[in-house]
């Protein structure tokens, strides 16, 4: 156990991350009390039931007030809406993150409704699973794994800290950087990986040449850990894309010009090419495994639904 840092976190959207934070907070003692909300009467009714939180509430002004911890847990297409209502309702001193998995998008739409003395603290923990929901959280997702904070310029830097201890409580590391520069980032480790995901398991889903049951039986070929990936959130991974457009359409243009390359060489029978190319993509994945991001075991290294957003 850790020593209590916040007396009263509110989480608004208690999916796998919100869900999952209320459990490594309460592991860990990070918080006094937890109180809660999200869209649908449906998943407040789980989150009451299965005590994911200590109250919850039908409104997101609801569950803020008295709140000196607000997590923002909800896809980032809805950030806007969820800052005006709960703007006018935050006390004074409050820190108040969110976990988007875009963060330039976060202080547009939420630092107009913030009101003096509130501190803005962007974050986003790069660890996640392709499973949604408040029954698929767990409270070791955040061990291991980096938490990247973007407080704008001017930020308090004692709020900084504090978010930091909690995110460090959870099991995580954090880095500090600017929104802009995660957003570049995240585009080419995350963003972009899933959208060929999902792109690749749309394709072999249209082929007329290749039946479906084909594409199953043999999915083991590499297909398979595309579906993994490919079965992310529909509506957070749209909210994604709509929220962190330039720069992703930034990294699909490099990426089209490198696969032009990849292209040439195989139309070509240029095989050096082509080995000298596996050669350079094998060694991050060396690199990946010493960083202790991953496991080098079979199947990838993956126990069930371990992965990263
Ligand atoms: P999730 O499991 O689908 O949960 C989303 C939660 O937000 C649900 O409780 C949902 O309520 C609630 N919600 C939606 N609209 C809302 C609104 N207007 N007001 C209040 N609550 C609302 O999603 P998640 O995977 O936890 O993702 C949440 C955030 O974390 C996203 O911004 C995502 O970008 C970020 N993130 C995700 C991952 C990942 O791997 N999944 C990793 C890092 C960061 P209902 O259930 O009632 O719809």
């Amino acid at each position: 156990m850790a020593d209590q840092l916040f007396e009263r976190m509110a989480l608004i959207g208690v999916g796998l991350i919100g869900s999952s934070i209320a459990h490594g907070a309460r592991r860990q003692g990070l918080v006094g009390h937890i109180s809660a909300t999200a869209r649908s009467a449906k998943t407040r009714e789980i989150v009451a039931k299965q005590g994911i939180a200590d109250s919850v509430f039908g409104s997101a002004a609801e569950a803020v007030a008295g709140a000196d911890l607000i997590v923002v847990c909800a896809p980032v297409g809805v950030f806007k809406e969820i800052a005006a209502e709960i703007g006018p309702h935050l006390d004074p001193g409050a820190i108040i993150t969110d976990v988007g998995s875009v963060k330039g998008s976060v202080l547009r739409d939420m630092a107009p409704s913030m009101p003096d003395g509130v501190h803005l603290v962007p974050g986003h923990p790069v660890a996640g699973t392709e499973y949604s929901g408040p029954e698929s959280g767990f409270s070791e997702l955040f061990e291991g794994r980096w938490c990247i904070l973007t407080p704008p310029d001017g930020t308090d830097q004692a709020a900084i800290d504090r978010l930091t201890t909690f995110w460090q409580a959870l099991g995580s590391k954090v880095e500090v950087m600017d929104a802009k520069h995660h957003d570049l980032v995240l585009a080419i480790t995350s963003h972009l990986p899933h959208l060929i995901a999902y792109n690749i398991v749309g394709t072999a889903d249209d082929l007329e040449t290749v039946t479906e049951t084909e594409v199953i039986k043999f999915s083991a070929g590499g297909f398979r850990d595309f579906t993994r990936i490919a079965a992310s959130d529909p509506t957070m991974w749209r909210d994604v894309f709509l929220n962190n457009r330039d720069a992703v359409l930034e990294m699909l243009g490099r990426f089209n010009e490198d696969l032009s390359v990849l292209q040439h060489a195989i139309r070509d029978g240029d095989g050096d090419a082509l080995s000298a190319f596996f050669n350079r993509t094998r060694d991050i994945r060396r690199e990946i495994i010493d960083a202790g991001q991953e496991i080098d075991v079979t199947d990838f290294g993956r126990h069930e639904g371990a992965g990263d957003s």
